[in-house]
């Protein structure tokens, strides 16, 4: 590992790390985080932190009284995010001699194509600026329906929106190991993993963090997607500074996940492994579909129906008649409109549509599924 390879890389630092008390910030393990984020930028490398921590940091601003009830209760957790995230901001901030930005994002964000880019204009702005972007979702506004709901996954899809080379996840434990270490003593930390399975999610098991939300499964769902975007990732013990020293001298304190040597295409990886599909197109079993092909343009005639309430330039999931799955595709109309385009009795307007409009699903934007 030489870290002055990297040009960007994303650092995700982890509610544990910044409130382990769950009584507001402290900087006790963040000095060290921060002191690696300042060698790498005087080292020319661009840094990206995806900081979590806004409800762990605001949680001690509820009376545990009058809230005890509801501590589960995703309204008092939004409300603590909103509170919590200027402290945690701030205490970052202490840590810094040079400028932050706040870029706070949901998974509404991040799967529409327009705002995913433009998500990455503005964190290649604020880097050409020196401006330390400090990635979190936006607890406060997010819904089970809008949200990503881990940060391990967040930084994954940050670090690709944002085409870094390095995704280096903070954890409480070394790495991966062959077991639970918490549980069996000859559990063995894995340095490298060059592919992803299910042995290496068994590995994973269900362990989880008693702050946050993520555990080791979370972190591996990260190192899937950065990987087959071809960024390295790295899952390190971010509570000993010995694990920034030894990333700093060249050495892997932890797992290192291998970046694929052929990554996907840009829009192929966020149709797989950002977006989610808010409905269904269903289509005659002689459809068939390919990369780039001319049978990839799907007509009003192939559509038999439409399922559930989506908008243009949503991510639809394309079906048989027969159930076979076919692929995720991006529509480029509304399911009100689909709805109508599929009913038989409207084919004057959908030969119009056909003939004159744009196609009905986007040919750029098409993950084909894996049978
Ligand atoms: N976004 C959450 C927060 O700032 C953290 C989610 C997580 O723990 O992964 O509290």
């Amino acid at each position: 590992m030489n870290f002055e390879h990297w040009k960007r890389i994303v650092i995700k630092v982890g509610s544990a790390l910044i409130a382990p008390t769950n009584t507001g910030c402290s900087s006790e393990y963040l000095l060290s985080i921060a002191n690696f984020i300042k060698q790498c930028r005087s080292s020319g490398i661009q840094v990206v932190l995806v900081s979590s921590g806004s409800i762990a940091a605001g949680a001690h601003l509820f009376s545990p009284n009058k809230d005890s009830k509801n501590t589960d209760n995703i309204i008092i957790k939004k409300a603590m995010a909103a509170a919590g995230q200027a402290e945690m901001m701030a205490t970052w901030d202490t840590l810094f001699d040079f400028p932050t930005a706040q870029v706070l994002l949901t998974h509404a964000d991040l799967r529409k194509r327009d705002r995913y880019e433009s998500i990455r204009d503005t964190i290649d702005t604020l880097l050409e600026h020196d401006i330390l972007p400090i990635v979190n979702e936006n607890d406060a506004v997010t819904t089970d329906k809008l949200k990503v709901g881990d940060n391990d996954n967040l930084s994954a899809m940050v670090a690709t929106a944002a085409h870094a080379d390095t995704l280096v996840i903070c954890s409480d434990i070394e790495g991966l190991f062959t077991k639970n270490p918490h549980l069996h003593q000859d559990a063995k930390l894995v340095s490298d993993v060059y592919q992803i399975d299910e042995d290496i999610y068994a590995m994973a098991g269900g362990a989880t963090s008693s702050v946050g939300t993520g555990g080791m499964k979370t972190k591996i769902e990260a190192a899937e997607k950065a990987i087959s975007h071809g960024i390295d990732t790295y899952i390190v013990n971010g509570f000993k500074k010995q694990t920034f020293q030894a990333m700093l001298a060249g050495d892997n304190p932890g797992t290192h996940f291998f970046s694929d040597k052929n990554p996907m295409h840009d829009g192929v990886h966020w149709m797989r492994h950002t977006t989610r599909a808010l409905g269904e197109l269903i289509v005659g079993d002689q459809y068939k579909i390919g990369h780039n092909e001319a049978s990839d343009l799907l007509v009003a005639d192939d559509l038999l129906s439409v399922n559930g309430d989506f908008s243009s330039g949503d991510v639809v999931l394309l079906r048989k008649h027969n159930g076979d799955k076919l692929a995720k595709v991006k529509t480029n109309y509304s399911s009100c409109l689909l709805n109508f385009v599929a009913d038989s009795t409207n084919q004057d307007f959908s030969e119009e549509l056909d003939k004159t409009q744009d196609p009905i699903i986007s040919k750029q934007y098409i993950a084909l599924m894996e049978s």
